[in-house]
């Protein structure tokens, strides 16, 4: 909706701030419990990160290539619950052909050129024909990993449960210690340590740790549940995408908030969040005016909230600051958008996904824009034959660096920079896979700042506001 004072309630329950997946899905969820609701948003479109851009022939998801926990219909996994049954959300969606390929020397000198499919049984036999000896270890690790999903499960099939009986959230401490005790003795602990312990050997660690270039943290740093949960749930429900790519699904969630009677503002950048001297809020003031509220939803880095966004009468909680503050943060990304005038058959490329993290036996330290960690290809024409003209395909080369690596570049060598980073990246995976230089017709490179996730495994939460519980 275009922004227009005249619609304004006088005062909304809840201002979502940023309309990101988080902002939807919160400000749809709000808004079907019944609340009054007005999601802004800085930027003219819906989605953040969950969008798309075009650059001559061809359209690019900017960012979500691998849906965890979609599934498929008749086998829904608890995020294609959430969208499909509990959000009613229409969307067309289809799953990667199997886990990813990697080729890589691990660290003992192996190497490996190994495709790992999905279901629990194929997964364990793949892995045993490329690492004998793990079959025991593998099933212990699917098994574990199993309950680790089952836990994000039970988060959400219970608060909507409760939801519909009484308005309130209660999880079963007895219920949770019951099923799910091995997850409390493993969650938090690193995934690398868990693995071991479950006896798996380093090789089969090396190549399910290709994973890191996702989540920018590597297996001795994140929790076990953190990381088991998303493999499980790839291994269960395949890596989905959503057709013709991620923006449908932001504007699918922003028509369904609407439908509810919520409220979007698009242009509306939001300054402050307001509040009284008891530290209640009153409303959040933006670069359009004041808009009055019970309570704000921030979908933004909590510590761009807590350093500046909230006003100081909101304490926000000691150990809270310290938690973001002493994190510091995880790896940068470099996304390269490649167009080609071949189809994926003429190239003879029959993987969705290829990690080439490469020779692990000499690990790569960055200290410059062309020395990134690990990289990971993504064969979009795989899964959906139509994401791009008949003729052609698109690609994209996810980077991932470890350091601030932008930071001793002048702004007039950024260009060169750039196309250097993409040379590099092209010709290492060359070297693994096959020539593609010359059939490139389109390349953009966009540098991630992201701040997804801190070293300290904490995801990008949410912040959530609210006056009282009650009053929304
Ligand atoms: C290159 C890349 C690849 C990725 N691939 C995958 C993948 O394959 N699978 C996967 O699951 N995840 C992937 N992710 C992660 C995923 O895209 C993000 O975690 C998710 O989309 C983030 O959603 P969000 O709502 O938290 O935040 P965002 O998408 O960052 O949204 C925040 C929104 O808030 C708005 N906003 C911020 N401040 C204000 C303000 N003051 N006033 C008004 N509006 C404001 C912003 O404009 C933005 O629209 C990828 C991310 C990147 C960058």
């Amino acid at each position: 909706m275009a922004f227009n004072l005249k619609n304004s309630p006088l005062m909304y329950d809840v201002i979502v701030i940023g309309s990101g997946l988080g902002g939807l899905s919160s400000a749809l969820a709000l808004a079907k419990a019944g609340k009054s609701v007005l999601l802004l948003e800085q930027h003219n479109l819906p989605g953040g990160c969950s969008t798309s851009f075009v650059r001559g022939r061809f359209e690019f998801d900017a960012a979500l290539h691998e849906f965890c926990a979609l599934g498929e219909d008749g086998h829904l996994g608890y995020a294609g619950k959430l969208l499909k049954e509990e959000y009613g959300i229409d969307i067309d969606t289809c799953c990667a052909p199997e886990l990813f390929r990697a080729v890589l020397t691990s660290r003992s000198g192996q190497y490996y050129d190994v495709t790992l499919p999905f279901g629990e049984e194929a997964f364990t036999k793949a892995l045993e024909k490329a690492v004998p000896g793990n079959k025991d270890a593998v099933e212990a690790y699917l098994s574990l990993s199993k309950e680790c999903y089952e836990v994000s499960q039970y988060f959400d099939a219970h608060m909507f449960l409760k939801k519909k009986r009484n308005g309130d959230v209660k999880i079963s401490a007895l219920h949770f210690m019951k099923h799910y005790f091995r997850y409390l003795q493993v969650a938090e602990e690193p995934y690398n340590e868990v693995c071991r312990k479950l006896g798996m050997s380093e090789d089969v660690i090396d190549i399910l740790n290709c994973y890191r270039v996702y989540l920018g943290v590597d297996g001795n740093t994140i929790s076990f549940a953190h990381l088991a949960t998303m493999i499980y749930s790839y291994i269960a429900y395949k890596p989905g995408y959503i057709i013709p790519n991620s923006h449908a699904l932001s504007l699918s969630l922003q028509e369904k908030f609407e439908s509810y009677g919520g409220k979007t503002f698009f242009g509306v950048k939001a300054i402050h969040v307001e509040a009284d001297k008891k530290g209640n809020i009153t409303g959040v003031s933006t670069d359009h005016g004041f808009f009055a509220c019970k309570g704000v939803i921030a979908n933004m880095y909590p510590l761009s909230a807590y350093n500046g966004l909230l006003s100081p009468n909101i304490k926000v909680p000691m150990r809270e600051r310290k938690r973001y503050k002493a994190a510091p943060p995880s790896s940068r990304f470099v996304n390269i958008y490649i167009g080609l005038n071949k189809s994926i058959e003429e190239l003879g490329i029959d993987e969705y996904t290829l990690f080439y993290p490469g020779d692990l036996r000499y690990p790569r330290l960055t200290n410059g824009p062309l020395d990134y960690l690990q990289a990971a290809a993504t064969h979009y024409n795989r899964i959906y034959p139509e994401a791009s003209p008949k003729g052609t395909s698109i690609m994209t080369l996810t980077l991932e660096f470890e350091d601030d690596i932008w930071a001793n570049v002048p702004v007039q060598d950024y260009f060169k920079t750039k196309e250097a980073i993409a040379k590099k990246a092209i010709a290492e995976y060359e070297e693994v896979r096959i020539k593609l230089y010359k059939y490139v017709i389109v390349i953009f490179l966009v540098v991630v700042t992201t701040d997804l996730f801190t070293k300290s495994n904490n995801t990008k939460d949410i912040v959530t506001f609210i006056k009282n519980k009650e009053s929304i």
